[in-house]
């Protein structure tokens, strides 16, 4: 049977896995011989690209952090010379400083035939168009998805994030059957468009949305006011070209990653050994064709896992869970850790709050206090408030193991964005 897909390939595990032992031995020759700063790495880990012969030999190569990155400001680990360079990009700055990454031509056409896929892998087609509401410049979101939606073959509204009226009008006007944007801008405009009455004048089909976690109870209110058939989750990080590593299939079982351009691990954060099959931990990435910027190992700080049994879509290429934080979100709290996430998973069990939370921190006379946000369904009554917070701040002391102050707020009272949310408030230090 011949491959349905233009741009999503056909591969066998078997095929898989050539088509990776040549990349490693390539990047790690690449990076060798290219890059200063690998080559000590390399030489102080005792490895030399000779060394690698099968796939196994990755567990032999040192870690890339994010340290390795800002070290090498402004063209960390650079691998080519500069001529070779066609474009940098830089990271939204999720955590600390600002990291710039250099493309190559052909990195540039790999990442386009990634984003490709994810257009494919969602069931567009060139009859569709696509609204691209995600930051354009030195992200990489903006030119990732523009260059994908145009390598595929739709059309492009090149909107770039903010101003929601014009995001409105556009959406009216042009009739995009395609959302790209971050879950918190998509929440945004699914609010603008409940607001101004406009639903049956949208006619999105899809959204393509990413760049930071998203609850369950988030995608549903979002697909309900966009009238949407369906969304689908997008994993990405600048470190690793753009958005685009992967996608969700129309199953929605995790997302299809592109293992043909780079391998996945996921190790224990602890001890940095891989996690058994399944299990959570953090994602570890080595490219097989990255020129610029090549990684191996980085440590990339998402936390997900492998699902290991076969997507029912039939598609060959390897699924990981959602992202579910960063290992650097953890909070710590009277001595407990606690990731947002946990809470966001609490908040879920109760249907009379919405997804909108943010957690405060505080520290009072030497103590540390902490207090948690969540509006209020706009079906709900305030009159329930007080015994909703009770339930709440009870389920999270047994789940979590800590006392909270539990506020519930009117629908629309949490700060909104258009690009990521911010769901924690640390004042302890200020
Ligand atoms: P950036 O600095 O803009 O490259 O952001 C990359 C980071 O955004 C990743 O390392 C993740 O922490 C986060 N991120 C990107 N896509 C997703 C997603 N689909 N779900 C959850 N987090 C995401
Ligand atoms: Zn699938």
């Amino acid at each position: 049977m011949g491959n349905k897909f233009r741009f999503l390939p056909d591969i066998s595990s078997d095929q898989l896995e050539s088509i990776q032992l040549d990349g490693l031995k390539w990047t790690v020759k690449h990076a060798y011989t290219g890059s200063p700063a690998y080559r000590e790495k390399l030489d102080r880990a005792g490895v030399e690209p000779g060394d690698i012969k099968e796939l196994s030999h990755l567990e032999q190569l040192p870690f890339t952090t994010v340290e390795d990155l800002r070290l090498g400001y402004p063209f960390p680990l650079l691998s080519v010379d500069h001529e070779e360079i066609v474009r940098v990009h830089a990271s939204s700055g999720t955590t600390g400083k600002r990291k710039i990454l250099a493309y190559t031509k052909k990195d540039i056409d790999t990442w386009k035939n990634m984003m490709a896929r994810c257009f494919e892998l969602a069931g567009l087609t060139k009859k569709d168009r696509v609204q691209i509401a995600v930051g354009y410049g030195l992200w990489t979101a903006g030119a990732g998805f523009q260059l994908g939606c145009e390598h595929f073959g739709a059309m492009a509204v090149p909107l770039g994030p903010g101003n929601l009226d014009f995001q409105l009008r556009f959406l009216t006007d042009l009739q995009p059957t395609c959302l790209c944007s971050t879950a918190s801008m998509a929440l945004l405009l699914s609010e603008q468009v409940e607001k101004t009455g406009l639903k049956d004048k949208v006619k999105l089909k899809k959204l393509i949305f990413g760049s930071e976690p998203h609850t369950p109870k988030m995608r549903k209110k979002i697909e309900e006011a966009l009238n949407l058939e369906e969304s689908f989750d997008i994993p990405g990080m600048t470190e690793n070209y753009g958005p685009g590593t992967g996608l969700e299939c129309r199953e929605h079982v995790g997302m299809h990653y592109w293992a043909d351009v780079f391998i996945l691990e996921i190790v224990d954060p602890e001890t940095l050994k891989p996690v058994a099959p399944g299990e959570t931990g953090e994602m570890v990435i080595t490219t097989l064709c990255k020129e610029g910027v090549p990684l191996i190992r980085y440590r990339t700080r998402d936390l997900s896992r492998v699902l290991t049994d076969p997507c029912p879509c039939g598609l060959g290429l390897p699924r990981h869970d959602m992202i579910l934080g960063r290992s650097d979100d953890m909070i710590i709290f009277r001595g407990v850790n606690i990731y947002p996430g946990q809470v966001a998973g609490v908040l879920e069990e109760f249907a009379e709050v919405s997804s909108e939370y943010q957690i405060l921190l505080r520290r009072e006379k030497g103590l540390d206090f902490l207090k948690i946000s969540v509006e209020r369904k706009a079906s709900g009554s305030v009159d329930n408030d007080q015994v909703i917070a009770g339930l709440i701040s009870e389920r999270i002391r047994k789940k979590i193991m800590v006392r909270t102050e539990l506020e519930i707020i009117d629908p629309g009272k949490l700060p909104r964005s258009m690009g990521k949310s911010k769901r924690v408030v640390d004042e302890r230090n200020i």
